[in-house]
């Protein structure tokens, strides 16, 4: 894609965001989705403007993240993570959408360098309870929640969740639990809502999202998952 084309595409999905925004009388952040997708296309993305970027493979972002340092680039780690993988995330990382469970908070706490600031964190939900997906199960949560807030390095900050294909209701049932949550615990940084990719922003803004994350509609297809 020329890079006329992506910044075409990039502020156009901005200008969609911003639209339902102000329908919803809502402040959603948009995070680019670059996963597959060359260094190159995330500096002119950021040039126009995105600070924020999400990657899945760990070995892929860190060759970028190394390549694009002179960029002050905030980067979310949005794949699913193996307990061998975490001091790569926990070093070059400033958030971790996908934690869902005790032993990788532990490693992502005792890993995160004294020299960086808490590393943020939204505990990833398996909202509709499918057998193949990562993320926590609801009735998990507290304990989680419990072993996050004796982790100085870590700074929990929301939910996340990726909904089944035929979801019904996700969108709205994750955010009553993290209103739940944020009432019941004293979370002082407890405000972000991760919800909603290229084909469902506005149900997920509609449901009260404050993180859209996007990649086919600002890159284009992948090549590969
Ligand atoms: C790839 C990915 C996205 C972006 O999906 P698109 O449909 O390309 O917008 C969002 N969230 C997660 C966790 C992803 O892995």
């Amino acid at each position: 894609m020329t890079d006329s084309l992506l910044i075409e595409r990039f502020l156009d999905i901005k200008q969609r965001i911003d639209d339902l925004n102000a329908t919803h009388q809502s402040c959603v952040m948009l995070l680019a989705v670059s996963k597959t997708k060359p260094a190159s296309d995330i500096r002119t993305l950021f040039n126009a403007g995105q600070v924020h970027f999400g990657e899945n493979y760990l070995q892929e972002a860190v060759a970028k993240i190394n390549e694009l340092n002179d960029l002050p680039i905030v980067w979310h780690y949005i794949g699913h993570i193996q307990r061998n993988k975490t001091r790569d995330i926990a070093t070059h990382f400033d958030w971790v959408e996908t934690l869902d469970r005790g032993i990788i908070a532990k490693r992502l706490h005792e890993q995160r360098p004294s020299e960086l600031t808490p590393l943020n964190v939204l505990i990833q939900v398996n909202i509709d309870d499918e057998s193949s997906k990562s993320g926590c199960q609801v009735d998990e949560l507290p304990a989680l929640i419990d072993e996050i807030g004796g982790y100085d390095r870590l700074c929990l900050r929301g939910l996340m969740i990726i909904p089944a294909k035929d979801s019904k209701d996700a969108f709205r049932r994750t955010k009553d639990l993290f209103d739940e949550i944020g009432d019941k615990y004293d979370l002082p940084q407890w405000d972000t809502l991760s919800m909603g990719m290229s084909d469902s922003l506005a149900d997920a803004i509609g449901a009260g999202s404050t993180l859209v994350r996007v990649g086919t509609a600002i890159f284009g297809a992948r090549d590969y998952v």
